[in-house]
């Protein structure tokens, strides 16, 4: 196999990175969930944006279990951009996964486990374990502090170097500070030196007015709780259920002499629902124990009208789930029949399933969003544009659609270096677009209507 050169690899970042929703950070709405006009990446489309943050905030207060959400909208009116921002708003762990209707039909596997795949690479698995900790690493450590005379019981968060845990009670002391609980006490005494952190136990025999006399106003005094010195500490890992899928199956076929390779390629095959059933049983356990946290993330199947009637009901049951992730639909048909039916339904979703859903519509997008997302996808890309040749572009993304106009981008950014150009100017655009054929023209040639092309 040829070598791949460092720089192959750096262009193979670079597109990873310039991926067409590579600008979409969240979905931009401010603490009341109103969609600012333009933030996180996102453009317009305020109303379904705000309606996705309601649902985002349903999710986080735990919800929307057995719910689902249908986007709506024509082509290119950014149900996907939406998903994405629900996801991303969801938090850096929140797994995303996303097929589309018409993919299920290609797959060497059968619907439904193409379908099983896809919910459980939406299904996060954040598993905790416990190791030794290193001298002066920085840790943080959960406190839970019972109650004592004259306090009540409190939690909360400490971070500090495992250098900086001393004693038993220096620790006991910054558990109380982490706490922000001030008060002196009588009892064992500890103060605090803000400015420099030092400790100093002062034991029982404390005076309030003596050492508060000597000590300064700078020394904050906290009485010591009983405290266990932290020797360990705990460590996250995020997988998917799908992962621990794959690298359990991989490791049964292995003593069938079928090997890793699944791991390295993706292509898992139909994963047996025994190797399912044992690992939810793990995982149940691993839950129980407080081991493992499911992150339920969200799947997202655009093209929904491609589905047919067994994955409608597959999906129906697989809703049920506790430990389901949100379910994130989207299709641009209106009226249309039930694969696998012979009945016609809103969007060819059978009716129980509809009712399940919380329902956004996108809306076209006006010339000044184009216009906006065009500017975005520029800086993401960076691509340097000239005035006149924004206005061109964006009258092209008007009259065809924004996708089509994204895309002319990169393509106008290779015509201006062709040239030797150093901003990508009208005439860029004007030849890129004779060169690319939007779905009206070629719809129009197809029909044998061909008509000349002005820009
Ligand atoms: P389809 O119905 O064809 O699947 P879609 O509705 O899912 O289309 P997207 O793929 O989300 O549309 O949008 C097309 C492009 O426009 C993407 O690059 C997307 O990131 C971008 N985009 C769409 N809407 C917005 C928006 N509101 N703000 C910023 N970028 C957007």
């Amino acid at each position: 196999m040829a070598e791949i050169k460092l720089s192959e690899m750096r262009d193979l970042a670079r597109i990873e990175r310039i991926g067409a929703h590579s600008h979409i950070r969240g979905l931009g709405l401010d603490s009341a969930l109103e969609a600012r006009s333009s933030s996180d990446g996102m453009v317009g489309q305020t109303s379904a944006r705000r309606a996705a943050g309601v649902i985002v905030k349903m999710v986080q207060e735990g919800n929307i279990a057995g719910r689902a959400v249908l986007l709506a909208g024509q082509p290119g009116t950014g149900k996907t951009a939406i998903a994405m921002g629900m996801a991303k708003s969801l938090g850096q762990e929140t797994p995303f996964a996303m097929l589309a209707g018409s993919e299920l039909f290609s797959l060497e596997m059968s619907k439904t486990e193409a379908v099983m795949q896809a919910f459980r690479k939406a299904i996060g698995v954040r598993i905790k374990e416990e190791t030794e900790l290193i001298e002066g690493e920085v840790v943080e450590i959960q406190i839970d502090r019972p109650a004592v005379a004259g306090a009540a019981s409190k939690t909360g968060k400490l971070t500090l170097k495992t250098t900086e845990m001393e004693t038993v009670y220096d620790l006991g002391a910054k558990m109380i500070e982490a706490l922000g609980r001030e008060k002196v006490q009588s009892g064992d005494v500890i103060a605090i030196d803000k400015a420099s952190g030092k400790i100093t136990k002062l034991g029982r025999s404390f005076s309030r007015s003596r050492d508060y006399d000597a000590m300064g106003p700078q020394t904050k005094f906290v009485q010591c709780p009983d405290g266990e010195l932290q020797k360990r500490k705990e460590v996250v890992h995020c997988v998917t259920l799908h992962e621990i899928d794959v690298i359990n199956s991989s490791l049964l076929s292995k003593f069938q002499n079928t090997g890793f390779l699944a791991l390295f390629t993706g292509d898992t095959g139909e994963i047996r629902s025994e190797v399912r059933e044992q690992i939810d049983t793990k995982v149940a356990e691993w839950r129980e124990e407080g081991k493992a946290e499911i992150v339920p993330g969200v799947l997202f199947i655009d093209e929904v009208h491609m589905l047919d009637i067994e994955c409608f009901s597959f999906l129906n049951r697989a809703l049920e789930n506790d430990m389901a992730p949100i379910l994130v639909v989207a299709t641009n048909r209106g009226i249309t029949s039930i694969r696998g039916t012979n009945y016609r339904s809103p969007h060819g979703i059978p009716i129980d399933f509809l009712d399940r859903l919380l329902i956004i519509s996108t809306q076209p997008y006006t010339p000044e969003d184009i216009r906006k997302i065009l500017d975005i996808r520029c800086q993401e890309e960076d691509v340097e544009m000239s005035e006149d040749a924004k206005v061109l572009l964006t009258k092209i993304g008007e009259d065809t659609s924004l996708r089509y106009a994204i895309n002319l981008i990169t393509s106008a950014a290779l015509a201006c270096q062709k040239r030797k150009g150093k901003i990508v100017e009208m005439e860029d655009i004007s030849r890129v677009y004779q060169l690319f054929y939007d779905v009206k023209r070629v719809d129009t040639i197809l029909n044998g209507i061909s008509k000349p092309i002005h820009v």
